[in-house]
């Protein structure tokens, strides 16, 4: 029997509402709000502005508003002009930073007077690897060049536009994984107003500086969209084979249960059937079960039959004298004696009241006296109801040859008259129109 596949539903309404919600999480990624870290004008950060005079330059700065992060950078026209700059410090010691990778831009809002067309954006990030402590220059400077032009008062650097600057590159021997831009341990940031300023003055306030990125990048979030439909996906194939399993183990249950009820049935049916065909007190076939046994009877044309008719003499006598049940006990008894009697393929019926019926197969004629004898005398040897004073139980016999011309009943009917004539006799003799050996 193979079971139905009954599929392991899956409510319309949760599939469609979890593509709405994965549309929502695709095109709402953009919405979610931002990892954000303020680094001025809110901060107790060190800040500071410097030129290059002490390195033979010819500029000069000077803060405008301290509180403001104005500054002003004067170039003199008799000397050359290297840097001039503000710097924010993020470390304390230029040696313990801050890690800024998990964040996406650096935005800046600022306003510069100059004449310059160019100014840098640049960060340092000190990594033992190629730093050290007792030399300012040796972390890594990582810049970016932006014309002034481009500021308006606002200006978003992704962190991916930084670039290592060559000088710093060139001044050192670094090995290949550190030439790119490092930000996980960020000392300074700073803006330089340029290396090649123009006589006069340049003028710089920076108004906010923040970074900014997204607490979950978009690459990360498609991963975990992914991932949530990989497990929903992987879940609901093995949600679907508990299902199955589960399923099959209910059909097997039940057509186990089915077999056994059949089974049950069957031998109810059969039982019925038996109950039919049989005499409830001594078990032995009643007339019913007899003529459907010999309907179903087949033997040899050549076979030679017998039928044996007996009668229990003064019946009455013994259910008077010992009561209804000891002689139901002495039909029972007498059943034995029967059924001990005779051979498999012969047939034992209880026939009425205290009369049964015998049909022997393969005797011979002259071998039907003895067999009606030997079954009298069985009957009339065994002991009844030794309760009490012996009971004597005695019978009579008509017995004939089933003759090949004779229908059952014709040859029943000469069995009949021959019982009539063996208690005619005076009881307890067998009657045979067959030869007798005595
Ligand atoms: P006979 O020798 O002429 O056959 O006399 P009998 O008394 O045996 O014959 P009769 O036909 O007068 O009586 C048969 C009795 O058998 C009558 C009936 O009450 C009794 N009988 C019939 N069926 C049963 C039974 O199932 N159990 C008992 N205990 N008695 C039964
Ligand atoms: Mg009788
Ligand atoms: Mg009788």
């Amino acid at each position: 029997m193979s079971p139905q596949r009954v599929p392991l539903t899956f409510p319309r309404w949760l599939l469609l509402a979890s593509l709405l919600l994965t549309l929502a999480a695709l095109f709402g990624h953009q919405y979610i709000p931002l990892r954000t870290l303020d680094l001025l004008p809110d901060t107790d950060a060190t800040r500071f502005i410097y030129a290059d005079s002490d390195a033979g330059g010819g500029t000069r700065v000077e803060w405008l508003d301290f509180e403001k992060n104005s500054m002003r950078c004067t170039r003199e026209a008799d000397k050359p002009s290297l840097y001039c700059g503000f710097n924010l410090a993020l470390s304390d010691n230029f040696i313990d930073g801050i890690d800024i990778s998990e964040y996406d831009h650096l935005k800046i809002s600022m306003v510069v007077n100059s004449i310059n067309p160019r100014l840098s954006i640049f960060m340092r990030n000190y990594n033992p690897a190629y730093s050290t402590p007792d030399d300012g220059n040796s972390a890594q400077y990582i810049i970016f060049n932006v014309r002034v032009e481009d500021i308006n008062p606002e200006l978003v650097i992704g962190l991916d536009e930084f670039r290592v600057a060559d000088w710093w590159l060139e001044a050192r021997e670094i090995q290949r994984e550190y030439t790119k831009p490092e930000f996980n341990n960020i000392t300074l940031i700073g803006a330089n107003l340029g290396s090649d300023l123009a006589p006069g003055d340049h003028e710089l306030e920076i108004r906010q500086m923040r970074l900014q990125g997204p607490w979950v990048s978009a690459e990360r979030w498609y991963q975990l969209v992914i991932g949530v439909w990989l497990i929903i996906g992987f879940g609901y194939v093995l949600l679907q084979s508990a299902h199955y399993a589960n399923q099959a183990k209910g059909s097997e249950r039940r057509y186990q249960w089915l077999k056994s009820r059949h089974q049950q049935l069957r031998h109810q049916a059969e039982n019925l059937k038996d109950m039919a065909q049989r005499d409830k007190l001594t078990g032995l076939l009643n007339r019913h079960g007899l003529e459907l046994s010999l309907e179903a009877y087949a033997p040899d044309s050549g076979t030679p039959m017998a039928i044996l008719l007996l009668d229990i003499d003064h019946f009455k006598r013994i259910n008077d004298r010992r009561g209804h049940d000891q002689g139901d006990k002495v039909l029972i008894q007498v059943a034995t004696v029967l059924t001990q009697n005779i051979r498999s393929g012969d047939l034992v019926a209880r026939w009425g009241g205290e009369e049964f019926l015998i049909v022997a197969e393969n005797i011979a004629p002259h071998e039907i006296y003895g067999l009606a004898e030997k079954i009298r005398t069985q009957i009339f040897a065994t002991e009844y109801d030794a309760s009490q004073s012996p009971l004597v139980v005695s019978a009579s016999v008509g017995a004939v040859q089933w003759r090949t011309d004779e229908s059952f009943e014709q040859s029943l009917h000469r069995a009949d008259e021959h019982l009539y004539q063996a208690k005619a006799l005076g009881r307890n003799c067998s009657v045979t129109d067959q030869p007798r050996q005595d």
